[in-house]
This record gives structure tokens, C-alpha cells and sequence, in this order.
């Protein structure tokens, strides 16, 4: 598969790592002289712009959160006036005010420069027709892609989420050759194209890009068999851009190549924020070292993921982060044990006859914390039969102890009666009050 920007992708390490200082020593007098929090932060941490020498120095400053972002709601991160902005986006917080986010015209064209990168990462090509499913708006998804097919030079249809009857029609008319969308609300897609009598098998979609949620292996094979096509990872934050801060190439389909060119990673131990061993999981960091509008220096993400340094069969040079399993906030304690929903998942796909549509409950009773996993038979399985049912749910039960170690009550309930959503999935309620 060609390489976008053959140059910048395959650059050998030591070249990489030169322009990476030169960006971040940039970044950095930057925003100290133009971000009152960055200036605030480093004077407080007795750091000089000047004492980024290496890029081992950027492990002195102090991390960014999500509550810093919020704390200068909505503007005050902002590194250029506002004249310079030509977009803004948000995403929506589980709690309080959404985060800001700016994009000078020069952010643009990165951005679209990086989904281009992405989509030809994942097979696409000038001659491709790209149906982008993700929605338009505040949320980066939509539009990220959109720009970055046209950099590319392919035909982007902009159906945005939504309206799923609609969107099985123009798969079959417009045959689009590459899918872009959030892998859960794909599935439900697929479910509804059956109902209508349409088989995703025979429609001409050659690669699917998926992202926006985390989604195991086990969802890339439910997707990769149930549309004919080859699924690829992307991943990105508005906080650090949007969709395109890495993506996983075709070729291995093994981990997704970061962008090293516009952004540092660093891997950390969520509790006392020490760099992991490498290879060892921990929570994903990022530096923006080419954004004007809102940089960010080491963003907490709270994604837990691990590097693969491993050289990749594609020729691309940038390092690899592995498909995140979780967020150190969507990690549940369940009598002490911690439980990601993505490793529930895991088991339940185990299962030939449960569908990958469920939900976690949490509930605390007296002072014990139980779960209860609802999972959605499949149409084939369903049927009146009790004991077979009650069976499945003790099989279930049973392999999420053995693997995970907290006990479960299992709920079968039947097809389609989870909510669909047309963004991320809710895989969790907790009903617990602390
Ligand atoms: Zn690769």
C-alpha cells in the first residue's frame, strides 16, 4: 500500500527524534510567553523554556488534565488570538462544562494532512469513495475525516451518524469502498441492513477505519467477517487534535503508528506518574509539538495502553501504541477488583450465541458492590426455552469469574433490546452512590 508522506513516515529514528526537539524547544517558548497557565505552572515548577535541552527534559515539566482544560473554560488555553482561530470544537464531558478546543488554519491542513495519512494507512486512495458515518458537529469525528478524504483526493460521502435506513440505501447505491464510523453503531448498522435484507457481505466496502470507542480483537473479527472487510483502528482526543493522532496500518493490523512528527507519547503509571518499563501498560501521554492554536503539554488522557517498539512490516518508522483497553475512569472496583468493560467484552465474545451488544450495571447492595452483565442473545439462539437460557448465563457467570476474578450475575435479555447509540456505546451504569 503506498505511504502518504513516504518522507516523514519512514524517517529513521535519530532524524525523527531531531525535528522533535526542534518543534517542542519551539512549542514551549510559545506557550510560556503566550498561555498564562503554562507560564503560571512551569514558574511555579522553577522551569525555564531554556531548560529543554533534550527531549528527556520534557519529563520535567508538570502533566496537563482535563481539569486544567476546564478551569480555563472556554479560551484561555488558546496559544493565538482569536483572529487566528478558524474552527472550534468541544467534546462532551461525563461531568460539567465541555472542553474547548481551537484550530488556527495552519492546524487544518495538519489535521487533514494526518487523516490523509490515515486513510491511506488503512488501504484508501484517490479512487476510493469514503462513507464517513461519523457525526458532524462539535465532536471532531466528522469533520476530521471529511477534510482528510479530500486531502486525499477521494470521493467523501458526509452522511454523518444517524439515520441508519438511509445510510443502507446509499451503501448500496454510491457503493462506497470505505467505511468510516464508531464500531458499536457500525455492528447496530449491520443489524438493521439483515432486517432490511441486505447483506453487508455483498456490498463493496474493502476496508473499514473504526474509532471514536475502544473495541477488542474479538470486535474486529464480528466486524471484519459480518462486512467483508479489512477493520482498522484510529485514534485520537480533540484535546490533542481529533481523529488521526495514530492509526493502524493494513498491512499487520497490529497496533496503531503515532504520528511522531506532530506528537510525543509518553506511557505512565496512573498512580504515581512514573514512566512504565517499556512495553508495560500504563496511561497514554501526549505533547503536541506542531499545533499553534491549543497545545498541549503532556496531556493525561487517562487511555491505558502499552508501546510496541517492534519495527512494523509497512516501512512506516513511528512507533505503534497498542488498541487501548480502557480508561483509568471507566475502570470499575468491584470488591476490589478492577474490571474494565472491554475485558467483559472479551469473554463474552467468547460466546457464539450472545450478540455483541451489553451493558454493565453496578449496584451496591448493603455494603457489597454487585454486577450484573445484560448481554443480548442473537436471533438464532433466542427462544423459550428456559433452561438452555438459564445455562448460557451460568456458563457466562462462570468464565467472567475464572478470567477476571469478580463475580457477575449474568442477564440474557433479547435481541435489540439494549439501547442503540449513535455515538459512543453506555457500557456502564452505576447505580452505586459513594
Ligand atoms: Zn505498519
Amino acid at each position: 500500500m503506498p505511504i502518504y508522506d513516504i518522507d516523514y513516515e519512514t524517517m529513521p529514528r535519530e532524524g525523527l527524534e531531531a525535528i522533535q526537539l526542534r518543534r517542542l524547544q519551539t512549542t514551549i517558548e510559545r506557550i510560556y510567553a503566550t498561555v498564562p497557565f503554562y507560564k503560571e505552572t512551569y514558574d511555579k515548577a522553577g522551569i525555564k523554556p531554556s531548560d529543554i535541552k533534550r527531549l528527556d527534559d520534557l519529563r520535567r515539566l508538570p502533566f496537563t488534565t482535563k481539569q486544567d482544560l476546564r478551569d480555563n473554560y472556554p479560551y484561555r488555553m488558546f496559544a493565538v488570538p482569536m483572529e487566528q482561530v478558524i474552527r472550534i470544537h468541544a467534546s462532551s464531558g461525563t461531568t460539567g462544562k465541555p472542553t474547548v478546543v481551537g484550530y488556527t488554519k495552519r492546524d487544518i491542513n495538519t489535521w487533514a494532512d494526518l487523516m490523509a495519512r490515515s486513510m491511506a494507512a488503512a488501504g484508501a486512495t484517490a479512487g476510493d469513495i469514503i462513507h464517513n458515518a461519523w457525526g458532524y458537529g462539535l465532536f471532531t469525528g466528522g469533520l476530521g475525516a471529511h477534510y482528510g478524504a479530500e486531502r486525499l483526493g477521494a470521493s467523501v460521502i458526509p452522511v454523518s451518524g444517524g439515520n441508519t435506513k438511509r445510510q443502507i440505501t446509499i451503501m448500496q447505491d454510491f457503493k462506497p469502498t470505505i467505511l468510516c464510523g464508531t464500531p458499536s453503531y457500525i455492528l447496530h448498522l449491520a443489524e438493521v441492513a439483515l432486517e432490511m435484507g441486505v447483506d453487508f457481505k455483498n456490498l463493496s466496502f474493502k476496508s473499514g477505519i473504526f474509532g471514536a470507542e475502544p473495541w477488542t480483537e474479538k470486535m474486529r473479527h464480528e466486524l471484519e467477517t459480518k462486512l467483508n472487510l479489512k477493520a482498522v483502528d484510529i485514534y485520537g482526543l480533540s484535546e490533542v487534535m481529533g481523529p488521526g493522532v495514530s492509526v493502524e496500518c493494513v498491512e499487520e493490523q497490529k497496533g496503531l503508528h503515532i504520528a511522531e512528527d506532530h506528537f510525543i507519547v509518553e506511557i505512565v503509571d496512573p498512580d504515581t506518574l512514573e514512566p512504565v518499563p517499556p512495553g508495560d501498560p500504563g496511561e497514554i501521554v501526549f505533547t503536541t509539538i506542531t499545533k499553534e492554536a491549543f497545545p498541549v503539554i503532556r496531556y493525561r488522557t487517562k487511555d491505558i495502553t502499552s508501546l510496541n517498539p517492534v519495527p512494523c512490516t509497512c516501512g512506516r518508522t513511528h512507533i505503534r501504541m497498542n488498541k487501548p483497553t480502557g480508561r483509568t475512569d471507566d475502570m470499575l472496583i468491584i470488591r476490589g477488583v478492577n474490571v474494565f468493560p472491554s475485558q467483559i467484552e472479551s469473554v463474552l465474545m467468547e460466546s457464539r450465541e450472545v450478540a455483541p451488544h451489553y451493558q454493565l450495571v453496578v449496584d451496591r447492595v448493603g455494603n457489597l458492590d454487585t454486577l450484573t452483565v445484560k448481554v443480548e442473545i442473537d436471533e438464532a439462539s433466542f427462544s423459550d426455552d428456559i433452561k438452555g437460557l438459564q445455562a448460557m448465563e451460568g456458563k457466562i457467570s462462570h468464565d467472567i469469574k475464572e478470567y477476571l476474578g469478580v463475580s457477575a450475575k449474568v442477564a440474557l435479555v433479547e435481541p435489540k433490546t439494549i439501547e442503540r447509540s449513535q455515538g459512543k456505546a453506555v457500557r456502564v451504569i452505576d447505580n452505586r452512590q459513594f
